[in-house]
């Protein structure tokens, strides 16, 4: 029997004059988790999405304890349980197949009283979508954001949707991800994200097809997470939807040409590349026919504030830290955000510039270091996994063994 420890949120009534009108542009897993937040703290929230449906890209998505259990706080744990496929183990294994270490998952969630679990994203994302239209909340589709101001008297932002509307809030979030746009007007020039010299391939494969493999059967009848670390690349799969699929990201050197983010991938240059690699690799690659390259980007963080001084604007999740996805956190980082965000705004008094801008000083202030060293860290593990065989490469895996006797309290 799985005993967490959580919270479940109640949603606060609140006094018109301190009930505040929210935008939040962009309904991705940030944006999504803050509208969540939002309504909890008794607001009304419009998500404004540029797609013409509703979903997410991509297949499948850890969500660490830290994430699980904002996730609970707002009521989603029975909803998502039926979703999630539950990791017993993280293994970390060499390029060749040697096995480095492992990591128990049980005594980590034993430890932090919130589990590790896997999802499609798709199931994920829907979830966020039920439980913000069942607290109140507004979601329109092609509804993409081409401008923002800030009223002159503070007190509220207007955004200009591509078909000409206008709409006013007494705050606008920009969830808008990577490429973010409203970061972008808050700036006032271009602020394209940071390169990382890395791309990734993602690949589904449908479990029963590895069943009859017995050397990779393994894989999807235990479910489990595993990292294979080499020179310049790693490798990262697990099961997903209750052992039927198999997420695979493989994380090579970008070779994308300039000019867009992703591509069509050639499967057999994807095979060549991990040909010498442990041949479970090899014929877990053997059993894709298509895949799609993305183009990693950061973004280190934005100084020196996410906020507009007035209280009517922030950012949130991608738009202000991306990180490479070595830790499994970005979306854990934007849920957060939300959280916090929303903590901060059931607290103020009133309406005014002033309340708005202390929230939202206080939501920053909260989040900055540790989504700072979120991307920080992302980076480092990025040449931790990706070294050379040699002197660094051994001290990194005699670390991982050690890591395998860390004592949890
Ligand atoms: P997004 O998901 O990008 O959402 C932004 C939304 O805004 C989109 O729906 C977009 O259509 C919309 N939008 C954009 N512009 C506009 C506009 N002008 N007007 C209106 N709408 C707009 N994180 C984890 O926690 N665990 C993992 O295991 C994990 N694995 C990953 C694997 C890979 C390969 C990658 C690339 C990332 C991974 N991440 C992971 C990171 C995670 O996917 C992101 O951090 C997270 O999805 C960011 O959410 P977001 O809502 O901030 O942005």
């Amino acid at each position: 029997m799985d005993d967490f420890k959580y919270t479940v949120q109640e949603k606060i009534s609140r006094d018109p004059s301190n009930t505040l009108d929210v935008i939040i542009v962009g309904a991705g897993l940030g944006g999504l988790g803050a509208a969540i937040s939002v309504l909890l703290a008794g607001h009304n929230v419009t998500v404004l999405e540029s797609a013409s449906e509703i979903g997410e890209v991509g297949a499948g998505i850890q969500i660490l304890p830290n994430a699980a259990r904002v996730l609970f706080s707002w009521g989603l744990k029975d909803a998502l349980e039926k979703f999630a496929t539950k990791p017993k183990k993280c293994n970390f294994i060499g390029w060749r197949g040697n096995k480095l270490s492992e990591m128990d998952y049980h005594a980590y969630t034993q430890a932090s009283s919130s589990p590790f679990w896997d999802f499609h994203r798709a199931n994920l994302h829907k979830c966020l979508v039920d439980r913000t239209l069942e607290l109140g909340g507004k979601i329109m589709t092609k509804a993409r954001v081409e401008a923002l101001k800030v009223a002159q008297d503070q007190l509220s932002a207007t955004v200009t949707l591509q078909d000409g509307q206008k709409l006013t809030a007494d705050l606008v979030v920009g969830a808008d991800g990577i490429n973010s746009k409203l970061r972008e007007i808050f700036l006032g020039h271009p602020d394209p994200p940071v390169l990382t010299g890395d791309l990734a391939y993602r690949i589904i494969l449908d479990a029963d097809e590895m069943r009859k493999d017995p050397e990779l059967r393994n894989f999807v009848d235990e479910p489990q997470v595993n990292y294979w670390l080499g020179p310049d690349a790693h490798a990262v799969n697990y099961v997903l939807k209750g052992g039927k699929l198999f997420n695979m990201v493989l994380l090579v050197p970008d070779d994308i040409p300039e000019g867009s983010n992703t591509a069509e991938g050639d499967v057999e240059e994807m095979r060549a590349y991990f040909k010498d690699w442990d041949p479970r690799i090899g014929k877990l690659l053997s059993m894709c026919d298509s895949v799609l390259k993305w183009r990693l980007c950061i973004r280190p963080g934005l100084e020196p504030t996410w906020s507009d001084p007035s209280g009517a604007f922030t950012l949130l999740g991608d738009a202000v830290h991306a990180t490479l996805p070595y830790l499994a956190s970005g979306a854990g980082m934007a849920l957060e955000d939300g959280s916090i965000l929303g903590l901060c705004l059931a607290r103020i008094a009133d309406k005014s510039s002033a309340s708005k801008a202390q929230a939202l000083r206080v939501y920053e202030a909260c989040r900055r270091e540790r989504t700072e060293k979120v991307v920080k860290q992302g980076t480092y593990n990025q040449w931790i996994y990706h070294l050379h065989d040699g002197d660094e490469q051994q001290k990194r895996d005699q670390r991982l063994k050690e890591f395998e006797q860390w004592e949890l309290d």
